[in-house]
């Protein structure tokens, strides 16, 4: 089969790899000029790990990501909420944190010779009963059995399939990469942090480096101009001190801003000739860390599904396999937001000791399914 793939973050890149290795044609387009260098980091469990290694690639991130192996959600004094060990959960098997540019760069050079068309902003598409079409603002077609939309939670495929637009998830925040902090070696950990209405998030990186992720409900692009990070470090001065080093190894300019968006769990992922694939089919909030595994799980299931379903079949055998699993996964992530960014303050101190009990029983029952592709 001959496929089109628009998009070349995460998922559209290793359902190119994932593809080629199934014996098809595949051409990425992508609107950038450059797929340069950008975001902070973000947190590979072990079901993205086992994907990966499904496809050859695991060992390539063992190699240069940071492993976290003990994961813990504490209140702003540093008690714990709940506290696991990824290879408890996983036996043999534990998360690793690469940065946004080791990832990209690790499955950039394994495209091989598929061809990536950068500054291809596709415009609309044609779908007839023998294949599709893909316009591009350039003036390209491009012509294909089946279009594989990886291109994002703004996807206007999948808008124009599902009839569902992304929403302000009601929180927004920064990222940032530290400079080495000399205090605080890396010991394969990673700790969230729970306010009233606001959280933080710091975890290893490699060479004693952190990256952090700072969240507050209500934040909207314009107060995130006005945050700075020695602002923050204030506000959050009598919270645990690995947050207080963190911050004071950032710089002002190494923020990253965001505002989180997101869609509820999908009803529809495929129709035809079109796959919708990672955020553009499952646009979910990052309170599981898991939007970029699951867009890692979607192009390897469609690599292996592509091996026997004819063009005809791929779309029915692909949403059949996914539907269900990244339903499970936007619902858990959609409802992570409640317990640290909208409860009212007097019920913060009954909600987190209600967690000490109900995240152990959830780890127990739930998290083996999750973490196993
Ligand atoms: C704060 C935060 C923290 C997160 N942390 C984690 C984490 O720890 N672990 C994890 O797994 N996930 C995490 N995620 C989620 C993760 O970032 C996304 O799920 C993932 O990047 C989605 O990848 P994608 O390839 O589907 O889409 P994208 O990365 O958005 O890529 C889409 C690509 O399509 C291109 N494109 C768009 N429109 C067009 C067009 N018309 N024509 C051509 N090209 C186009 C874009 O330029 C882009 O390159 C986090 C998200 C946030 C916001």
């Amino acid at each position: 089969m001959k496929f089109g793939i628009v998009g070349a973050g995460i998922g559209g890149l290793t359902a190119a790899i994932a593809l080629r290795q199934a014996g098809h044609d595949a051409e990425i387009f992508e609107q950038a000029d450059a797929i340069e260098p950008m975001g902070a980091a973000l947190s590979i469990w072990p079901n993205a790990i086992s994907a990966l290694d499904e496809i050859g690639l695991g060992d390539q991130l063992r190699a240069i990501a940071q492993p976290i192996n003990h994961v813990a959600i504490a209140d702003w004094q540093g008690r714990d909420l709940t506290r696991f060990q990824v290879d408890h959960i996983t036996p043999g098997q534990t998360a690793y944190l690469p940065t946004r540019s080791q990832l990209q760069h690790l499955l950039k050079e394994n495209l091989a010779a598929t061809p990536l068309n950068l500054g291809q902003e596709l415009d609309h598409i044609v779908e007839d009963e023998d294949g599709v079409t893909l316009h591009f603002d350039t003036g390209l077609n491009y012509r294909c059995d089946i279009l594989i939309a990886a291109d994002g939670i703004w996807s206007d495929i999948a808008e124009n399939m599902t009839k569902v637009t992304p929403k302000y998830a009601g929180y927004g925040g920064f990222l940032a990469l530290t400079d080495p902090i000399a205090a605080h070696p890396t010991s394969m950990s990673g700790t969230e942090y729970w306010g009233v209405r606001e959280r933080i998030g710091v975890f290893d990186l490699k060479d004693d480096r952190k990256y952090w992720f700072y969240m507050k409900t209500g934040l909207r692009q314009d107060d995130l101009s006005k945050i700075t990070v020695s602002g923050l470090a204030d506000r959050l001065s009598d919270w645990p001190p690995e947050i207080a080093a963190a911050l004071a190894a950032t710089d002002q300019q190494d923020l990253i801003p965001f505002i989180v968006h997101a869609k509820p769990k999908p009803k529809l992922m495929a129709k035809n000739r079109v796959i919708l694939l990672g955020d553009a089919a499952h646009a979910m909030e990052p309170n599981m860390g898991q939007g970029g595994c699951q867009a890692i799980e979607d192009a390897v299931v469609l690599g292996r599904i592509s091996r026997n379903a004819t063009e005809h079949e791929l779309a029915e055998f692909y949403q059949a396999a996914r539907l269900k699993r990244v339903g499970k996964f936007t619902s858990l992530s959609n409802q992570g937001s409640i317990a640290p960014h909208q409860l009212p303050a007097p019920l913060v101190k009954p909600a987190h000791a209600a967690m000490r009990v109900i995240f152990p029983a959830f780890a127990n029952r739930q998290m083996k399914k999750l973490y196993t592709f």
